[in-house]
């Protein structure tokens, strides 16, 4: 076999160049495992980058696939249709919170956010509240890589390169170590952090900002929960000042915390819920906005008659490929009761199985709820907000793939992990974090 050519492809959130001096190259994957083209295997703990929940390469799904791309396509849904896509958002919001009954479909997870916001202005608009046209999100908030989404979200290198297309000022996060290290599910402490949305709102006045917009737990920014109430509390401040409330559940979504959508198992409603990634168990590209009818109906009742209501969309909103992925994703969802699994045994097993890792030296918290999880690190001081990069990279040796996130590994395995494969992970990694310098 020739050589593998490196140079035309420019990586995303990639160290291109540190990279292409000894690729990483995954050539198969199965249920929970990847396999290098020498044949070793890897458990992947983050089941890609939190997205195949249902484990790889399940026949099921592909064959839908197939058979849909033989049947039709592609089809235009701009004032056309195809039936699937109606079969289907009306099968997806059977598994939404109550009221939120309306789907608009995009094809990841940005633009599932990019297209929540601009609900939220034309909504505002819509009911003549135009003014209205910031956003509040939260420090170490991710909500992907588009102008809106990187002007929301609390990621500093977005700002630092690209600035802030987009108005948006951020509450503070709620990752606080002192106080809750080695929580199991969700910290006690912090519920007063949801008062710094009452102090933005002050400072900007509630007839700017259109939205709030928060992941129920911070992935992308560590794996960082919501302490007790304090969703809660983001709600009923959204309410006081009419603002409506936007759960970016692109992680969070398709049975990660033991609910189909962490809104029911937090026990609070937004007004938009975004999905991508296990949509679709990351098999082609989905995302989809879930919409409250009171929006919903409020943008179709502003516009005239005949007109297009919401001028926005994609040449893939609804792609007939990515429907029958999603219909197949969801027999498979419910077959095999994955959506609600990680409230039982597994992700109590999960739990213990993380925190017996408290023990060693350098573990300085490990936080966890259904099943997803990070173990924070020492680190070093010339290693300090990369030594989960370097952990990543030794755990990848040891037969695991976890994420590097700042100084924690993250992880969440695929939502069909059984005990035996968990005790795997963490007898590895018991290794590799024990040897870290
Ligand atoms: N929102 C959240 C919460 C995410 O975690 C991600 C991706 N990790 C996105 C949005 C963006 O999704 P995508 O990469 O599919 O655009």
């Amino acid at each position: 076999m020739s050589e593998l050519k490196t140079d035309a492809f420019w990586m995303p959130f990639t160290p291109n160049r540190t990279y292409k001096v000894a690729p990483r190259i995954v050539e198969r994957a199965e249920g929970i495992y990847l396999f290098e083209k020498s044949g070793r295997k890897i458990i992947d703990a983050t089941a890609g980058l939190w997205c195949s929940n249902a484990g790889h390469c399940r026949r099921e799904i592909a064959e839908a696939i197939h058979e849909q791309a033989l049947k039709l396509d592609y089809s235009s849904i701009f004032n056309f249709g195809h039936e699937l896509s109606f079969e289907y958002a009306e099968r997806l919001v059977q598994y939404t919170p109550d009221g939120l009954n309306r789907v608009f479909f995009g094809n990841s997870g940005s633009e599932a956010v990019e297209s929540a916001l601009k609900i939220a202005l034309q909504y505002q608009r819509a009911r003549g509240k135009g003014t209205r046209t910031m956003f509040i999100g939260r420090e170490k908030g991710y909500h992907g890589v588009n102008f809106g989404g990187i002007s929301v979200g609390g990621i500093a290198p977005n700002y630092q390169t690209f600035g802030q297309p987009v108005k948006a000022n951020h509450m503070r996060h709620t990752l606080d170590i002192a106080r809750n290290a080695f929580s199991k599910g969700l910290p006690e402490h912090g519920i007063e952090l949801a008062e710094d949305l009452e102090r933005l709102v002050a400072f900007h006045g509630a007839d700017q900002i259109a939205a709030v917009i928060v992941e129920p737990f911070a992935g992308a920014g560590g794996v960082v929960l919501p302490p007790k109430g304090y969703l809660q509390r983001l709600r009923e401040i959204c309410d006081k000042h009419d603002l409506l409330l936007i759960f970016d559940e692109v992680i969070s979504g398709w049975g990660r915390t033991g609910s189909p959508f962490a809104s029911q198992e937090f026990g609070v409603t937004p007004d938009m819920i975004t999905s991508a990634k296990g949509i679709t168990n990351a098999t082609v590209p989905l995302g989809a906005v879930f919409v409250s009818d009171k929006i919903y109906n409020t943008v179709m009742d502003a516009a005239v008659e005949g007109a297009v209501e919401f001028y926005h969309g994609y040449t893939y909103s609804a792609h007939p490929v990515a429907c029958a992925a999603g219909m197949a994703t969801l027999d498979i969802y419910e077959r095999e009761g994955l959506l609600t699994r990680a409230a039982g045994d597994i992700g109590k097993h999960w739990e213990s199985a993380l925190h017996s890792l408290a023990d060693l030296d350098n573990v300085i918290d490990v936080r966890n709820y259904g099943l997803v999880g990070a173990i924070e690190l020492r680190a070093p001081d010339n290693l300090k907000g990369r030594f989960g990069a370097k952990a990543s990279a030794l755990a990848w040796q040891a037969g695991v793939m976890a994420r590097g996130i700042g100084d924690a590994l993250c992880m969440s395995p695929p939502l069909i992990i059984e005990a035996h494969e968990i005790d795997d992970i963490v007898d590895k990694l018991r290794g590799v974090i024990s040897g870290l310098e």
